[in-house]
């Protein structure tokens, strides 16, 4: 069933792009979704029909086998898979923030060899940045690439993977030198590459077909024609990247969010006690007002900073915001979206329950919402 939201792009072609979207969603995620999320069983396969259907380069160069569309109709197709099926919107947004590096900081030379494949919808892509110590501390990562005849020796292991172990390639982030946050270097590895291993998937609140599991690179070695941008320049290849993805996370909730509401808006109409649905009482109404008010409003947030980046603009603090803004404000709607289903919303007949433990985890990946509060903070400055 169709998201019950009138979309608004920057490109015509996002509009004819959406009708497969939808169609994709109704015959292949919505029918699948509980059953996977209750075995914890990856859909490799639908990765492939979306894949196959252009949807995970959606917001690169054509030239290099991208959608080229801007990032304000991207996020939105996001925001409709998500609703769909939430591990499949992740996916598709976890993919593309294993796209930037490549596509913002590559040589033309790389690009050309290694995009194409990483755009066209045959392979999957995972983004390793975060360590057991160091998670909102990101430059304190201390997967170690020693120098070595023409590359790098790598041993470390990287947490919270998502793909990890599903994933064709991986893009990581690793300490080339003691420089702190100026030691990091970003590398492109693909997941059969010698000594690079995942471990068992963690077992989660949520998301639980979305595998997230530590990376091991035991001694693995990484030629030197696989380093993206200059040595050192990792930590800040990592931040650009976050901030798209931050807006991915915040279409993403958007996108739990708005499924959230549209099925209590559907069971308030249809339920009935005291003789009416209860949807007349005014007491459950405004809960469901506040609920579709708070969803547009986190929508406008992360359109406005895609529109910025479309630009060319600076965005990492409206990123910021958006990101804090729609992942707190999915937690709320979800929260609310149990209690207008009742006792039905606490069990797993309804996917109101799902929506509520996927919405906690938008709160904490790609920087927890803590670290949003930070960096927003930081930006803020007397007017002059
Ligand atoms: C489902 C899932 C998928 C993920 N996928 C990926 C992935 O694909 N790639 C990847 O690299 N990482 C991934 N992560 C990791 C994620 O980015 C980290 O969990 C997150 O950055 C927080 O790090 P941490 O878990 O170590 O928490 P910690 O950093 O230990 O934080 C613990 C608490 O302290 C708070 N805190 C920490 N520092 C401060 C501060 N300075 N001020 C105020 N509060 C603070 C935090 O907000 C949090 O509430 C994933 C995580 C999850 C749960």
């Amino acid at each position: 069933m169709a998201l019950n939201v009138t979309r608004e792009f920057a490109s015509d072609a996002s509009a004819d792009l959406l009708s497969t979207v939808r169609d994709i969603c109704d015959s292949e995620l919505v029918p699948r979704a509980a059953e996977a999320e209750e075995t914890g069983t990856f859909p490799r396969d639908v990765f492939r029909t979306l894949g196959a259907a252009g949807l995970l380069g959606l917001p690169f160069l054509e030239r290099y086998g991208g959608g080229g569309l801007p990032l304000h109709d991207y996020l939105q197709i996001v925001e409709e898979l998500t609703a769909a099926w939430a591990t499949v919107g992740l996916g598709v947004s976890v993919h593309t923030l294993s796209c930037f590096p490549l596509a913002g900081y590559g040589s033309e030379a790389q690009r050309e060899r290694w995009l194409p494949t990483m755009l066209g919808g045959s392979t999957l892509g995972a983004y390793c940045l975060s360590e057991e110590g160091a998670g909102s501390d990101a430059a304190a990562l201390t997967t170690r690439g020693e120098a070595a005849d023409d590359g790098y020796r790598v041993n470390g292991v990287k947490s919270w993977i998502s793909h990890g172990g599903v994933a064709d390639y991986y893009v990581a982030m690793i300490r080339t030198t003691d420089d702190g946050p100026k030691g990091i270097s970003c590398v492109l590895l693909d997941a059969d590459t010698n000594g690079l291993y995942a471990r068992e998937p963690e077992r989660k609140l949520g998301f639980s077909a979305s595998p997230t599991a530590q990376v091991v690179f035991d001694d693995v070695f990484v030629t030197s024609d696989r380093l993206i941008g200059s040595e050192g320049q990792g930590f800040s290849i990592a931040l650009a990247a976050l901030d798209s993805g931050r807006l991915g996370m915040a279409a993403c909730a958007v996108g739990i969010a708005q499924a959230a509401l549209d099925l209590a808006v559907s069971y308030a109409h249809e339920r009935v006690q005291f003789g009416r649905p209860i949807v007349e009482f005014q007491g459950l109404s405004f809960l469901l007002a506040d609920m579709a008010t708070e969803i547009a409003a986190a929508r406008a947030l992360y359109l406005a900073a895609a529109r910025k980046r479309d630009r060319a603009e600076t965005f990492s603090t409206d990123a910021a915001m958006a990101k804090l803004f729609a992942t707190d404000m999915a937690m709320k709607v979800t929260t609310d979206a149990v209690q207008v289903l009742g006792g039905a919303g606490y069990v797993k007949d309804h996917p109101a329950e799902r929506y509520f433990r996927e919405a906690k985890a938008l709160q904490i990946v790609e920087g927890t919402n803590q670290i949003q509060r930070l960096v927003i903070g930081r930006a803020l400055k007397p007017h002059s």
